[in-house]
C-alpha cells in the first residue's frame, strides 16, 4: 500500500489542529469537560476503545460483548438508582440528548396507544430543564409548554405542575439538577401530583445523577430517582460524572412496556432486520467500552470518593464567589453546578456584572461560560448568570482559581452590563422570517463584526447581550449561521 501521506505526518497534523483548542485537563475550562484527573483512567478508556474498534453496536447478537457491556452499565445505574426497585430495565444512549429524546419517545408511543389518538401531545417542562427537552419536542412533534420556575429558588413548583395537567400531557420533566442553576427541583412532589392523575414523570439527571447519590447529606434528602412512585424514567450521562469518554449515557424505565417504546423495529425493506434501541443504525462501541471500563474500574467507591473531591471543591468556589461584592450565587445548589449573577442587594456602582466577570476570567486564562438573562412566561425574571461545572480537578486548582475570580470582578466592578447595539436591534427586528436567508443574515451578523468565515469579534459579554435581546426565531437563526460560516 502506498500512502498519500505517512500516519506520523498526519498524526502530527492532528497535534497542530489542536493546539487551537481549549485545554480539556488541568481545570481552567469549567464547562464541557470533567476531569477526573487520574491519567490512568484515561489509558484504560482509551485502551478499551482501541480494543473495540473494529465492533458495530448495530447487532449485540454477533457481537454479544456489545449486549454485556451494556447489561453492566445498566445493571450499575439500576443499583445507583433504582434500589430495590423491581422489573427496572434500560438502554445505553449517545448521551445526554439522545435520551432525552428517547424518554420522550417513549411517552409520546405510550400516550398515543394509551388514548387511541394520533394527534400531538404535551409534553411540560420547567423553564429551566434542559434545551435537549425542547429539541425533542420539535423532532418529535409535541406541544411544548414551558412552566416558570420560583425565581428565587429556580425549581419548578408542584402546584404549578398540578394546574398545568390535562390528558394530552404525555410526560412532565424534573431536572436533578437543573443545568442552568443546579437547582433539584421537588421530584416526590411532582410525581405524587402526576401519578394521582396518570401521567409519567422523567427525570433529568443527565448530569446529577453520578454525583447527588454521593453528595454530602444525600441520605437525609428526600429521593429523587426512580425509587420514588410516579418517576417512570431517569437519565443519566456517564460522559459527565461516570468520567467517560463523550457517547455514553444511560436511560432507566420502571416498566418494560415503556422502555419497548423507546425502540424501532421495520421489517418493511428487502434488508436486514433493523432492530434499534436508540436512533443510530451502525454504531461505535468504543464510547460504551470506555465507559464501561471506567466504571468497573472506580465502582461505586471511586465515585464516592471522586464526589467527596468535588463537594469539597465546590465548596470553596461557592464560598468565595459569596466573599466578592458584587455577585452572589443564584438560588440554592446542591451538586457541582453553580451559577453567578450580579447581587441586586449592593449599589449598582458596586454590581459586578457576570458576563464581563466571565470575559474578566477568560483574560486570566478560566474559561466560564456565561448565560443569557430570561423573562419567564408569568413574568418574572431568571437573571444573566455564569455557569461553572465544578469536576474533580478542580479541589487542585482551587486556590489559583478563586483568586482569580475576585481578580476578575475588581477589573469588572461597576461596568455596566453589555448591550446589544440599539441599530443592531433594529435591523434584526425588521428581518421577517423568511428573509432570513443564509446570505441576510451573514449581512446581519458582519455589523456587529461577526463577519463570515471569522471567529468571534468581541467579548463574549457583547454576543451574549445580542442573544438576549433578539426575538427567539431570529437569535436562533442567527446563531445557526455564525456556527455554520465558522464550520465553513
Ligand atoms: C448535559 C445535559 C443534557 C444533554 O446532554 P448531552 O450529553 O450534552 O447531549 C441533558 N440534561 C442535562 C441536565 C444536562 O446537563
Amino acid at each position: 500500500m502506498i500512502f498519500e501521506r505517512t500516519p506520523a505526518e498526519v498524526l502530527a497534523r492532528l497535534d497542530e489542529m489542536r493546539e487551537a483548542d481549549a485545554p480539556t485537563e488541568g481545570g481552567r475550562l469549567l464547562s464541557y469537560v470533567y476531569d477526573p484527573d487520574i491519567a490512568e483512567l484515561q489509558e484504560v478508556a482509551a485502551e478499551a476503545a482501541r480494543k473495540t474498534q473494529a465492533l458495530n453496536g448495530l447487532d449485540p447478537t454477533t457481537f454479544p460483548s456489545v449486549a454485556a457491556m451494556e447489561r453492566d452499565l445498566v445493571a450499575l445505574a439500576r443499583d445507583v438508582l433504582a434500589d430495590g426497585v423491581p422489573d427496572v430495565v434500560g438502554s445505553v444512549t449517545s448521551g445526554g440528548t439522545e435520551s432525552c429524546m428517547l424518554a420522550v419517545k417513549s411517552a409520546r408511543d405510550t400516550w398515543r396507544a394509551a388514548t387511541g389518538r394520533s394527534d400531538r401531545p404535551t409534553l411540560l417542562i420547567g423553564s429551566t430543564a434542559h434545551a435537549a427537552f425542547i429539541k425533542a419536542a420539535h423532532y418529535l412533534d409535541l406541544n411544548l409548554r414551558v412552566l416558570p420556575v420560583d425565581p428565587d429558588t429556580c425549581r419548578l413548583r408542584a402546584e404549578d405542575v398540578a394546574a398545568s395537567l390535562d390528558g394530552a400531557v404525555a410526560l412532565v420533566v424534573v431536572s436533578t439538577p437543573s443545568y442552568p442553576h443546579g437547582a433539584v427541583d421537588p421530584v416526590a412532589e411532582i410525581a405524587e401530583t402526576c401519578a394521582g392523575r396518570g401521567v409519567p414523570v422523567h427525570v433529568d439527571g443527565c448530569i446529577g445523577a453520578w454525583v447527588l447519590p454521593w453528595w454530602p447529606g444525600a441520605e437525609e434528602r428526600p429521593a429523587w430517582d426512580l425509587r420514588v412512585p410516579g418517576v417512570e424514567s431517569i437519565s443519566v450521562d456517564l460522559h459527565k460524572y461516570g468520567y467517560a469518554p463523550k457517547g455514553v449515557s444511560v436511560l432507566l424505565y420502571r416498566d418494560r412496556d415503556r422502555h419497548r417504546r423507546q425502540w424501532f423495529a421495520t421489517s418493511a425493506w428487502p434488508g436486514y432486520a433493523v432492530v434499534n434501541p436508540t436512533i443510530l443504525g451502525s454504531r461505535s462501541v468504543m464510547p460504551l467500552a470506555a465507559g464501561w471500563t471506567v466504571s468497573q474500574t472506580l465502582g461505586r467507591s471511586g465515585f464516592a470518593e471522586l464526589t467527596q473531591q468535588i463537594a469539597r471543591a465546590t465548596e470553596q468556589v461557592h464560598k468565595a464567589i459569596y466573599s466578592i461584592e458584587g455577585l452572589r450565587v443564584v438560588g440554592d445548589p446542591i451538586g457541582p453546578l453553580l451559577a453567578v449573577a450580579a447581587d441586586p442587594e449592593v449599589a449598582p456602582e458596586r454590581q459586578v456584572d457576570p458576563h464581563r466577570w466571565a470575559d474578566a476570567a477568560k483574560d486570566l486564562g478560566w474559561t466560564l461560560q456565561p448565560q443569557p438573562g430570561r423573562t419567564q412566561s408569568d413574568g418574572t425574571t431568571l437573571p444573566r448568570t455564569t455557569h461553572l461545572t465544578v469536576t474533580p480537578v478542580t479541589e487542585k486548582v482551587s486556590v489559583e482559581l478563586c483568586d482569580a475570580l475576585a481578580v476578575a470582578a475588581d477589573s469588572a466592578r461597576g461596568m455596566p452590563g453589555a448591550q446589544a447595539p440599539a441599530d443592531f436591534v433594529a435591523a434584526a427586528g425588521q428581518i421577517r422570517m423568511d428573509d432570513l436567508t443564509s446570505e441576510n443574515c451573514a449581512a446581519v451578523l458582519a455589523m456587529v463584526g461577526m463577519e463570515p468565515g471569522g471567529g468571534l469579534a468581541g467579548p463574549m459579554s457583547e454576543v451574549l447581550a445580542l442573544i438576549e435581546a433578539l426575538p427567539e426565531p431570529v437569535a436562533e437563526r442567527l446563531l445557526i449561521e455564525f456556527l455554520a460560516r465558522f464550520m465553513e
